[in-house]
């Protein structure tokens, strides 16, 4: 998700917030201290109600990042690595780079969410019940927060993928049926007419109720959930032919080497320049010895290139994630993906034997688009397998 900014890590997660998130912050912060609060809690100072509403904003967001994070740090226990999780307009997104390899481990993943959720409002309510003697102000943020993550859990409980529900649905499905895909495609669908039946409440509201502003929300909150629904099938579509192709399908045999005792001038001069290829392995006597690629190089300033080597400069092979040729793409990409690289060096028994990159697997896809060959069903017997 481009446009968010790093705000640390937890659990080893790196959290991020996108920029539609201020957005977000602002207008619910506003909405909370000039109209909520005042209408709730009326007699208290204007001060009041903007720290009273600050803090309900933040520990808001707080939960979200909470019901996000059980999801992740399940999903990391059962050996699904997490990327990040990014704090956006409609609350959080975990990046799981994979699907689960079972049900049970979906809806255990899925269902961690609305969990915490469910528990992060008792506690709330528990603070809105002894706190109301105490006071007024303390008692009726709580309030606020526990109703509201009591909804958050609901919310994310409807059966339409991709929330929490539909994984929970398509958990369901995929161990009765044994196949992932079919489960996928009828928890897209509940997704779907979920969407519909928001945007038609969302109509409703305007043209009968004549809420406008409750009505355009509604309808937009349907037009997500709606093209989520669709990109998410085809996500789990594209993993589904990933899981079924191998690395030697993809990679390339013809690749150029370099021995480890060449100068980075040379390198540049004579091979990045002239065929425009921007990660070389390094050899030596056929065995793997590193990588380099102009990632490395633009480390050193220009002057130094004639003195430093391609063994100086490089990855080495201890620090560098590699594939076998029997490796499902699967798994691959998403070595690629956690290690933020672009190619893998393919090796057998220390020996390289070819190079994989993004670009081949890409092509690999944009080939068999091309054939109409994506949409076989080919994955109900290996789904079981799986
Ligand atoms: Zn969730």
């Amino acid at each position: 998700m481009g446009y968010s900014i790093k705000i640390g890590k937890i659990a080893g997660i790196p959290i991020g917030i996108h920029w539609s998130w201020f957005i977000v912050f602002v207008l619910v912060l506003v909405t909370l201290a000039a109209a909520f609060f005042p209408a709730v809690t009326p007699g208290l100072s204007i001060t009041e109600y903007w720290v009273m509403a600050f803090f309900t904003t933040l520990f808001f967001f707080g939960s979200v990042l909470g019901h996000e994070l059980s999801h992740s740090v399940l999903a990391v226990r059962r050996g699904i690595p997490v990327q990040s999780i990014t704090l956006f307009i409609f609350g959080g997104v975990s990046q799981i780079s994979r699907e689960a390899d079972n049900p049970r481990t979906e809806l255990v993943v899925a269902l961690a969410g609305p969990l915490s959720s469910i528990v992060i409002g008792l506690i709330f309510l528990i603070i809105w019940f002894f706190s109301t003697p105490i006071s007024i102000a303390v008692s009726s943020v709580a309030a606020y927060l526990g109703v509201i993550n009591i909804f958050l859990a609901l919310f994310n409980l409807i059966p339409g993928f991709p929330l929490d529900g539909g994984r929970v649905l398509r958990a369901i499905v995929w161990q009765v049926s044994g196949s992932q895909r079919r489960a996928t495609r009828i928890a897209a669908t509940g997704g779907r007419v979920v969407s519909y039946l928001f945007i038609l409440a969302g109509i409703f509201e305007v043209l009968v109720l004549g809420n406008i502003i409750g009505g355009i929300w509604l309808a937009f909150i349907g037009w997500f959930l709606n093209s989520a629904a669709g990109s998410s099938y085809q996500q789990v579509a594209l993993q589904d032919v990933l899981k079924q192709a191998e690395v030697d399908e993809v990679m390339e045999r013809d690749f150029e080497t370099v021995p480890p005792d060449m100068s980075v001038h040379d390198l540049v001069e004579e091979h990045v320049l002239r065929h425009g290829i921007r990660a070389f392995p390094v050899v030596s006597d056929s065995t793997l010895l590193g990588l380099i690629t102009l990632h490395d190089v633009r480390h050193y300033p220009r002057e130094q290139w004639p003195e430093l080597t391609v063994g100086q400069v490089m990855t080495s092979r201890d620090k560098l994630h590699v594939a076998t040729e029997k490796e499902n793409l699967r798994d691959v990409v998403t070595l690629m993906d956690s290690a933020n690289v672009n190619q893998l060096p393919v090796t057998d028994d220390g020996r390289i034997v070819g190079l994989v990159t993004r670009t081949d697997v890409v092509r690999f896809f944009a080939v068999r688009r091309e054939l109409g060959m994506e949409e076989e069903e080919t994955a109900e017997g290996s789904d079981k397998a799986a």
